[in-house]
């Protein structure tokens, strides 16, 4: 299938960076968020990484006018129209995924593939809430998008082979790494991660150690990049929780309980970066 149009759902972390990697392979790409002024806060990142871009000399000015030139804002779903493909990175709350897939079903034209970047929610259940299950899949990329190669690639119960095969080819021109897995609670990524950043949450609750020493235990000795704490307020501590309460509901399994802690600061508003406080302060 030839995908020219891309839309991307939700201007946050995730869907701005999206956005900017479809724009720089040369995709025209609409970027939807419910309120003009989030669809602009996304706008300004990309302008900002793209900057950034400039000045190192890694792109003239003239490409980043090219790339932001195949970005168009949008507020509305039934921009959908004619598009070829979706890519929905909203709230990670099944509730709202479900409601935006119902809609873009009815207004999306017949041959649209349907993906989604949730980090942990089921593809079966997401493509369910539309007539055309079998063009739905799973597009989890990483954070920070324009700097992350890993793209899992999720397969839901009906995601048909030549919808798998274009998405793969399409991460390719992302120059993205493209790896396959099935539909199951957190896929292989946040099955594995977000218990352990959970463990680390729990091992600052009981008062094990502060949260410098549990990110330098795991920076040092595991030889991680960033220590889980870090690592949480990055990926942002509500998206940490609804992850957790996936898998918890998911496998029925209490080992996947998420810490009170981090349901303490998620009701405290303490997203993180992107609200400036999280386990750390950020300016
Ligand atoms: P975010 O809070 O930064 O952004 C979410 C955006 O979606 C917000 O701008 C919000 O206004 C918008 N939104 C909410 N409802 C909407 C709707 N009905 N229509 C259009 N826009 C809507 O969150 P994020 O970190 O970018 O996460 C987005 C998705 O990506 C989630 O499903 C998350 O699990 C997934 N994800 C996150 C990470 C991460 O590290 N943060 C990594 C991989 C995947």
């Amino acid at each position: 299938m030839n995908v020219q149009k891309i839309m991307v759902i939700g201007a946050g972390q995730m869907g701005s960076g999206i956005a900017q990697v479809c724009a720089q392979a040369g995709y025209s790409v609409l970027l939807n968020d419910l309120k003009q002024e989030f669809v602009d806060r996304g706008l300004s990142v990309i302008k900002k990484n793209l900057n950034r871009q400039v000045e190192k000399e890694r792109m003239t000015a003239q490409q980043m006018e090219e790339i932001l030139n195949h970005l168009t804002p949008s507020t509305e779903l039934t921009d959908a129209k004619d598009v070829d493909l979706i890519i929905e990175a909203a709230v990670e709350n099944m509730e709202i995924k479900t409601k935006i897939f119902g809609q873009l079903d009815e207004i999306a034209p017949a041959h649209a593939i349907l993906a989604s970047n949730t980090s942990s929610l089921p593809i079966t259940e997401i493509a369910a809430a539309t007539k055309r299950p079998e063009q739905v899949i799973g597009m989890h990329f990483m954070n920070p998008v324009p700097v992350m190669k890993l793209v899992e690639i999720i397969r839901g119960l009906a995601t048909a082979d030549e919808v798998y095969q274009t998405i793969e080819d399409i991460t390719k021109t992302l120059k993205k790494v493209p790896v396959e897995v099935n539909d199951f609670p957190g896929f292989v990524s946040n099955r594995v991660l977000m218990p352990m950043i959970n463990e680390a949450i729990f091992t600052l609750y009981e008062g094990v150690a502060t949260k410098e020493a549990i990110d330098e235990v795991m920076k040092l000795g595991m030889n991680h990049p960033m220590g889980p704490l870090t690592l949480a307020d990055f990926i942002g501590l509500d998206t940490c929780l609804y992850i957790m309460e996936t898998l918890h509901e998911g496998f029925g399994d209490d080992k996947y309980r998420p810490c009170p802690l981090l349901r303490k600061y998620v009701k405290a508003g303490w997203l993180g970066k992107k609200t400036g406080r999280g386990f750390y302060e950020y300016e």
